[in-house]
């Protein structure tokens, strides 16, 4: 058993030494992280300049690149063995609803799903920190399931996010479907010290479906959220819909 981490919040986070001890005797552990906080950078690849990788004294590998490149690289040609499975996190703060998106936390674990091997990123709902052992149970707990019975369908992509919780690994856990955030804050305005207006990204909005079945329904009321996710965004849908709008809206 091979297992590769990632995360997005740098190789240096309290939440990726986590999910490693989580995974202890679990089977020959990768980590490969960016170099500094990538929160955010969804699935982007560095294509304008070359990557380098260092390893730190504790043995994790560290990349000047995103939580894709990361994978990307180690699967790549940075390590020799394909690994099994492919971890992410445990990111600082939730990825749920439409965050999954932007998140690189998830991205990490897509970049290894895109390669056919199956993966899982774990999100503590609250950032600080709080009960991130109790989350690394948690972690533990999905990923000796996974290994134990492993599911049929393959590979997977599951988005883990779990309450910070002191009794989290002792809360149910939900399959749930994504819910919907609202849209994001205003930006936030400021002057530099030069005089010029500079701007800050705002919040994320509130979440605006979250009803029962949902990750911030389940995360909500003291459940841990595991969302399957999948890549294809096609509307499936609405294909027929918008086949039909081509047709009579042609030009005469
Ligand atoms: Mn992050």
């Amino acid at each position: 058993m091979r297992l590769l981490i990632a995360n997005d919040d740098g190789y240096l986070a309290p939440g990726l030494a986590a999910l490693v001890r989580a995974c202890e005797g679990l089977g020959e552990i990768d980590v490969i992280a960016p170099e500094q906080n990538a929160s955010g950078t969804s699935n982007s690849l560095t294509l304008n300049r070359p990557l380098s990788a260092y390893t730190a004294v504790n043995g994790f590998h560290y990349l000047n690149g995103t939580p894709s490149d990361c994978v990307h690289v180690a699967l790549t040609g940075l390590f020799d063995r394909r690994p099994d499975l492919v971890l992410s996190g445990i990111n600082q703060g939730a990825n749920m609803g439409d965050d999954t998106l932007y998140s690189g936390t998830v991205a990490a674990a897509m970049e290894g799903f895109l390669f056919g091997i199956p993966a899982l990123a774990f999100s503590q709902v609250d950032k600080g920190w709080a009960h991130l052992d109790a989350a690394a149970k948690v972690a533990r707990q999905v990923i000796e399931q996974v290994l134990r019975d492993p599911p049929s369908r393959r590979p997977f992509l599951l988005n883990v996010n779990i309450p910070n919780r002191a009794d989290a690994a002792d809360l149910p856990m939900h399959v749930t479907r994504l819910g919907r955030r609202h849209a994001s804050e205003p930006v936030i305005r400021q002057l530099n010290p030069r005089g010029e207006t500079m701007y800050w990204i705002g919040a994320a909005g509130d979440a605006r479906e979250a009803g029962e079945g949902t990750d911030f329904h389940a995360t909500a009321h003291g459940r841990v959220s595991i969302t399957p996710l999948q890549v294809d965004l096609t509307d499936h849908v609405a294909v027929p819909d918008w086949q039909s709008w081509l047709t009579t809206s042609a030009a005469p």
